[in-house]
């Protein structure tokens, strides 16, 4: 079942430190060091979930600590494997 997150306003979001193998995630990919880091659960638990809003997110990415603002169309959502996150976007 598709569904839509509406975000808009401003979040200081924290990129979770662990992913659930197999679980989806909402996240962002890094555009300097090109990793995808999660900071919240996807609640479809499927994947088929709409991104939309006004949002700006300000996350650091885990990998390699850089601070940066984000954008709702910056969002991905994947699906963690073992060993890493796969991208499916
Ligand atoms: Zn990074």
């Amino acid at each position: 079942m598709e569904r839509e997150i509406s975000f808009s306003g401003a979040f200081p979001v924290v990129a979770r430190s662990t992913m659930r193998p197999g679980g989806w995630h909402i996240g962002f990919l890094c555009p300097n060091c090109r990793l995808h880091f999660a900071v919240m659960e996807d609640p479809t638990e499927s994947g088929a979930v709409t991104l939309s809003g006004p949002a700006r997110f300000q996350a650091t990415c885990p990998h390699c600590k850089q601070e940066r603002e984000y954008r709702v169309a910056d969002m991905v959502v994947f699906e963690a494997a073992q060993g890493g996150p796969t991208s499916s976007a």
